[in-house]
């Protein structure tokens, strides 16, 4: 018959890969739990109607990247594709508005995604996320921003760029795009016909054009930073100089765009030159419109989300520590079958990592397979019970309650 294989896209976690991936969680624990930041775990799959939304219609991911299906009542669910949206609907359901704001919260969960797979893009793929719900402060902001960097530093994540902008609020957005529109239909002529003919379904699009004649065009352009409101201004000077005193590099970026209408003010993205094509990292920022979307009261809210996969990447080796296992049981003879199981059993509930043999070798494969696993210690358990130290090749005799009091005094010792 022929094997069935993990879905297109999917990826199977292996012991090694999990053991980066638990390096990797402990760091985000420290980091955020350091700041105040605590564990939330939404279900993995939500009501359509709050990625629809939480995300919005009219993006990529609502349009083309969503696992809907119907739960078998009518009620059309969805695989969840990001964070931000799930953790806001919990923010309202459980009314945690009542609680000390901001509230802190930080996930690291699966999401899905239908996508075309490729290094780095997955359909399962895994993200950790942070969000502040309920401060509109600039602090929360850098905060933020501060926080993935060091998460990032500490990963050894490497030749990483930040990048830095403001949107301002919906209003100012809506007169810039048309502002925008006016100078481009002014300058048709002085610009690219594939540029020319997007003019009105995409205007942002012309400051990514790669030809001389646009480029130089969109020199003159207005930008959407030079347009912001004096009290978006305001934040946005108070953010940079927050993570200018944090030694935080980055670059402004007038283009960076997150197609959203509740997002307001800070943005930013994380890329890494080390990824190549799939260079995002982590983003995020300023949501200060969704929660009311969502049915609540206007909430000032912030946060980031990053990939697992792109970090652990970008990070190249991360140290591991190896696995330790003080103890294996060995069996010297059928009889001690009992006694030996019992041996580890107990080695454990002393503290102690213990194995067993468990696939019926040889005495010398056991010793073999023990000195494989690193053992410290091999008890060989017979009528009578030995005990061999491993690093120095020692061996005796001794009864079977003295055997992890001696491995004890030993660990101690050591
Ligand atoms: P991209 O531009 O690469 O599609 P995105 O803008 O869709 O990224 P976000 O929604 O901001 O990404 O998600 C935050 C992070 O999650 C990304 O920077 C990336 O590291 C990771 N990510 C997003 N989609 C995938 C995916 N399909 N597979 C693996 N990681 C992903
Ligand atoms: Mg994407």
């Amino acid at each position: 018959m022929p094997l069935i294989q993990a879905p297109r896209g999917t990826f199977d976690v292996l012991p090694a890969d999990a053991a980066r991936r638990a390096v990797l969680q402990s760091h985000a624990e420290r980091v955020l739990g350091g700041a105040g930041y605590r564990r939330i775990e939404t279900p993995a799959f939500e009501a359509t109607e709050l990625f629809a939304r939480g995300v919005g219609e009219a993006t990529d991911i609502v349009q083309h990247e969503m696992y809907t299906f119907d739960d078998g009542g009518g009620r059309s669910l969805t695989l969840r594709p990001e964070g931000t949206a799930p953790v806001c609907r919990a923010y309202l359901e459980h009314g945690m508005h009542k609680l000390p704001q901001p509230v802190k919260l930080w996930y690291l969960s699966p999401f899905f995604r239908a996508e075309a797979p490729q290094r780095g893009r997955y359909r399962q793929f895994w993200q950790v996320g942070a969000e502040a719900i309920g401060s509109p402060s600039a602090e929360t902001d850098a905060e933020l921003i501060v926080l993935l960097s060091e998460l990032l530093a500490t990963l050894g994540v490497r030749e990483t760029r930040l990048r830095l902008s403001s949107l301002g609020t919906p209003r100012t957005r809506l007169e810039y795009r048309e502002e925008l529109t006016a100078y481009l239909r002014a300058h048709r002529d002085q610009l690219s016909p594939e540029v020319a003919a997007r003019i009105e379904l995409n205007p942002m699009r012309a400051f990514d054009a790669t030809d001389a004649t646009t480029r130089r065009t969109m020199e003159g352009a207005p930008t959407l930073l030079g347009r912001l409101a004096p009290e978006d201004a305001q934040h946005f000077v108070a953010v940079r100089e927050l993570l200018d005193g944090a030694g935080v590099k980055y670059e402004l970026d007038p283009r960076l765009v997150r197609g959203l209408d509740y997002y307001t003010r800070t943005v930013f993205e994380f890329t890494s030159d080390a990824l190549g094509a799939q260079s995002g990292v982590g983003g995020g920022g300023r949501y200060d419109g969704l929660l009311e979307l969502l049915g609540g009261d206007p909430t000032p809210a912030s946060g980031w989300a990053a990939g697992i996969e792109r970090m652990l990447i970008a990070a190249g080796e991360l140290p591991v520590a190896p696995e330790l296992v003080d103890l294996f049981v060995a069996l010297g003879s059928r009889d001690g079958a009992r006694e030996a199981f019992e041996l580890a059993l107990d080695a454990r509930r002393a503290g102690l990592s213990a194995q067993l043999e468990l696939a019926g070798r040889s005495l010398r494969g056991q010793l073999r397979h023990a000195d494989r696993l690193g053992a410290r210690y091999v008890a060989i358990v017979a009528d009578q019970v030995a005990l061999r130290n491993m690093e120095s090749g020692e061996q005796h005799e001794l009864e079977l309650a003295a055997v992890i009091p001696t491995i004890l005094r030993g660990s101690r010792l050591a």
